[in-house]
């Protein structure tokens, strides 16, 4: 078969960088201008684009609380959009789309990230999703949206408390890199 890592023939300046890191840039690096209203300020980032690798690569994965659980204590300011008994949803900090909103188990239960994940997790996973859904036509995403779950550091996690990410209000793109 094809020869792989360094024994492949660079193809380009990109396609090196990722065989030699083993790494793929997460979807928001490629974002582009939105196309639709601006529903949050700055939606295509404040943060250059190494900060956002730098961001992600930065923390070891551990079961540590993270910043997601001053939210849910509301030790520190979100904007919620959606709450129930299991889930919280708040607007991103950081957005990469004019809708922006990151949706959070209020347990975190071991489920730093979907690669953790156990057989228990499974209605919470469900809980999480069916929240995007409701979460989408409540932002008025009728045209479609995006769902991103980011998983350790080559996923560019960055906040090890399992999130969805919902991401609309423009054009997405495939593939998301
Ligand atoms: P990830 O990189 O997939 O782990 O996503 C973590 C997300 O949390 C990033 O998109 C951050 O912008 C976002 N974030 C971090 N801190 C806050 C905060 N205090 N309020 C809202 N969003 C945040």
């Amino acid at each position: 078969g094809t020869p792989r890592g360094s024994e492949a023939k660079p193809e380009g300046q990109s396609s090196k960088l990722i065989r030699y890191r083993g790494f793929r840039p997460p979807v928001h690096f490629i974002y582009q201008a939105p196309g639709g209203d601006h529903h949050q300020p700055g939606a295509r980032g404040g943060r250059s684009m190494a900060s956002e690798k730098d961001a992600a690569l930065a923390p070891v994965p551990n079961d540590n609380p993270t910043i997601f659980d001053k939210i849910i204590k509301k030790e520190i300011p979100s904007t919620v959009v959606y709450e129930d008994e299991k889930v919280l949803a708040f607007r991103d900090i950081n957005p990469q789309a004019p809708t922006h909103i990151v949706i959070i188990p209020k347990v975190k239960d071991g489920l730093t990230g979907l690669s953790k994940a156990e057989e228990r997790h499974v209605e919470i996973l469900g809980c999480l999703l069916y929240a995007a859904k409701v979460i989408a036509k409540q932002e008025g995403l009728e045209d479609g949206y995006r769902i991103v779950i980011n998983d350790g550091p080559s996923g560019c996690q960055s906040v090890y408390h399992i999130h969805v990410h919902l991401l609309g209000g423009r054009q997405m793109n495939w593939p998301p890199g």
